[in-house]
C-alpha cells in the first residue's frame, strides 16, 4: 500500500484528522427527516446548526454563514437505498463530508492540499506518515508509546492547521 505521502509531490489530508461526517450514520441515526433540526460539534468547540429540509440540509456555522447541502437517495442495486450529499463546494455525490471551515467532500480538500507542497503542513504529514508505517511494524513497547503519543500531537497540530488554512480563504 502506497500510504500518506508517497505518490505525488504533494499530500492527502488523512481522514483522521478531519471531522468526518457521514450520511448513513446520520439517517441510521434518524437525524434525516425533513423538519428535524440538530447541531454538530467541531474539534474546536464550535458547532454548526443543522436544520433538515426535505431534499437538503441549511447549514448555519458559527461565523454566521449559511450553506446548503443537497440530499439525495439513489436505489441500491439489491433493494433499498442509498443516501448522498451533494458537495457545497464541487457539487459531487458523496458519502460523507469533512469539518474543514466549511463541510466539504475529500475531492475539495485534496484540490486544495495538493497547493502546499512545501510549508510546515507537507513536514507534519510526512512525519505523520512515516510514523504511521513504523507503527505498523514489530517496536518495542516503550518506543511504540512514544510514537504513538508523538503521532497524536501531530495530528493535533494537524487539525488545527486545517482549521487556519480554510479560515484564511474567506
Ligand atoms: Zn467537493
Amino acid at each position: 500500500m502506497g500510504g500518506l505521502g508517497s505518490g505525488r509531490p504533494g499530500w492527502r489530508v488523512p481522514e483522521s484528522a478531519l471531522v468526518r461526517l457521514d450520511v448513513s450514520r446520520l439517517y441510521r441515526a434518524g437525524l434525516l427527516l425533513a423538519g428535524r433540526s440538530f447541531e454538530l460539534s467541531g474539534r474546536d468547540g464550535r458547532s454548526v446548526e443543522v436544520a433538515v429540509e426535505p431534499h437538503r440540509l441549511d447549514l448555519r456555522y458559527p461565523d454566521g454563514a449559511t450553506e446548503s447541502v443537497g440530499l439525495e437517495r439513489l436505489p441500491r442495486h439489491f433493494g433499498g437505498v442509498i443516501h448522498y450529499f451533494c458537495c457545497p463546494g464541487c457539487g459531487k455525490r458523496v458519502r460523507a463530508l469533512y469539518a474543514a471551515r466549511r463541510y466539504r467532500c475529500r475531492h475539495c480538500l485534496n484540490l486544495c492540499w495538493d497547493v502546499e507542497s512545501e510549508d510546515e503542513l507537507t513536514r507534519m504529514f510526512r512525519r505523520s506518515a512515516k510514523i504511521s508505517s513504523k507503527l505498523e511494524g514489530r517496536l518495542w513497547n516503550r518506543t511504540r508509546a512514544r510514537l504513538e503519543g508523538e503521532l497524536v500531537a501531530l495530528q493535533g497540530g494537524l487539525w488545527q492547521a486545517v482549521v487556519q488554512h480554510f479560515g484564511a480563504d474567506g
